[in-house]
């Protein structure tokens, strides 16, 4: 998602400005001299298109003095934005602060718009002519108070701002669900457990002639994807089933789907294969349920070996969900939907930026980065860029330790949740 730096002096009416960007969406606390802003990112959304709006008054202290906190605004807005917005009242003219912020951003890479606000009345229009003298192009009249004219406002931020990636659409239909493990583990049983006992099962995909790939299974009241099931459904296994090949499949099936049941052997230890199998689901991103099969042959003392190697083992999909069952009994195998239901629920969840940026302003300022180098790298701002898989991506001022990222997710995971989705944080560095 681009984001939008919106600077200028303090009284410019930066606030009322961002608030008629954001449409009502999620108000703007007004600026108080000397209180530093919880919040300084917002969702904005315009003609269909979306975009990340940060107001850069919260960020410098100005001990230094205004004209020198102003220009360091500007700054760092034109380091870390896709495009900038520069207020400038335009009932005062160009002061000596918006000739400071002006020079700093006319070595900008990026685009930046400059909004003349406070232009009321129909007499100002001369004054804002006068603004082209700061050397950022067209001056833009706006009543922010108003609404005057910020519709043209951002149909002009929209065509400087660059596209968002486009994310994954949701297939329509069933939700796709892959069903992987190493052989032997059990998967072509799950799968004859799950279509055998519903009387709703529909065996292949309607209009396919030749071997349907997928199958439509109907569990807890709801139809899902099980997807490239075609060489599970084979009573015999071919001889083609080498590890290789195997692995293959694995990918082919991960790829197509949107969460993945991971099926491990309970009653034998983790193998190399069984990891082999959970980094391929960690590398692609999908939720994914963890479901410990043959769960009839796991005694007490099995009970308690699985345990630690668990632990061990599965370090890196600690957030996934975990039912155990028995596709030879039937044992759990209800559970399977509720899990898949969450961790989907998971993958699609979106936190609002608002939302987003007061909880972890607080988070650092109770626990900061550490210092690396002599220097403590400062988080500016961070925004959900997108979903499925959720990832955050943070603005910072310099590189953030991996054990630090990690505890940002820790930390981010028990204040939303995200139960059986991998979340990725990727962290931007201004240059
Ligand atoms: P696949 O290669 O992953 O498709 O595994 P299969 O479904 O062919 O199962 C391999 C073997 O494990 C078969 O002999 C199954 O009967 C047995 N099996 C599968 N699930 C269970 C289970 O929950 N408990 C027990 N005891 N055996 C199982």
């Amino acid at each position: 998602q681009p984001v939008l730096a919106v600077v200028g002096r303090p009284n410019v009416g930066k606030s009322t400005l961002v608030n008629r960007i954001l449409g009502r969406r999620e108000a703007v606390v007004q600026d108080t001299p000397g209180v530093t802003r919880d919040r300084v990112a917002y969702d904005a959304q315009w003609s269909g298109r979306r975009f990340t709006v940060v107001d850069t008054g919260g960020w410098e202290p100005s001990a230094t003095g205004l004209q020198a906190a102003v220009a360091a605004q500007a700054e760092l807005a034109m380091n870390t934005a896709d495009a900038v917005l520069v207020v400038v009242d335009a009932s005062v003219g160009a002061t000596a602060t918006d000739e400071a912020v002006a020079k700093v951003l006319r070595r900008s890479k990026r685009p930046v718009l400059l909004a003349a606000n406070k232009v009321d009345d129909e007499r100002l229009l001369a004054d804002v002519a006068s603004l082209w003298s700061l050397g950022l192009g067209e001056p833009h009249a706006v009543s922010a108070l108003h609404g005057r004219s910020s519709g043209d406002l951002l149909d002009a931020i929209i065509k400087v701002l660059p596209e968002a990636p486009r994310e994954r659409e949701a297939v329509a239909g069933p939700r796709r669900v892959a069903l992987v493990g190493k052989p032997n583990v059990g998967k072509s049983s799950l799968l004859n457990k799950l279509t055998g006992e519903q009387r709703s099962v529909v065996d292949s995909v309607a209009g396919t002639t030749v071997d349907p790939v997928d199958s439509l299974v109907e569990l807890d009241g709801q139809v899902w994807r099980f997807v490239d099931t075609a060489g599970l459904r084979k009573r015999v296994h071919t001889a083609s089933g080498t590890e290789y090949y195997a692995s293959l499949r694995t990918k082919a099936a991960i790829d197509s789907s949107e969460v993945v049941i991971v099926l491990l052997d309970a009653s034998e230890p983790l193998s190399e294969q069984d990891l082999r199998v959970l980094t391929s689901v960690v590398e692609s991103g999908r939720a994914c349920v963890l479901a410990l099969n043959k769960w009839d042959l796991v005694d007490e003392d099995r009970r308690h070996q699985l345990e630690k190697e668990l632990d061990r083992g599965l370090v890196r999909v600690t957030w996934a969900e975990r039912v155990n069952i028995s596709a030879l009994t039937g044992r759990s195998v209800r559970k399977l939907a509720p899990a898949l239901r969450t961790a989907l629920a998971s993958w699609d969840q979106r936190v609002p930026t608002g939302q987003l940026n007061s909880w972890l302003s607080e988070l650092i300022a109770a626990t900061p980065p550490p210092v690396r180098g002599g220097k403590q790298p400062k988080v500016l701002f961070a925004t959900q860029a997108g979903i499925r898989p959720p990832t955050l991506v943070l603005f910072t001022t310099g590189f953030l330790e991996a054990g630090y990222r990690r505890f940002i997710e820790r930390k981010f995971r028990e204040r939303f949740g995200f139960a059986g989705s991998p979340v990725r944080i990727n962290v931007r560095v201004r240059e």
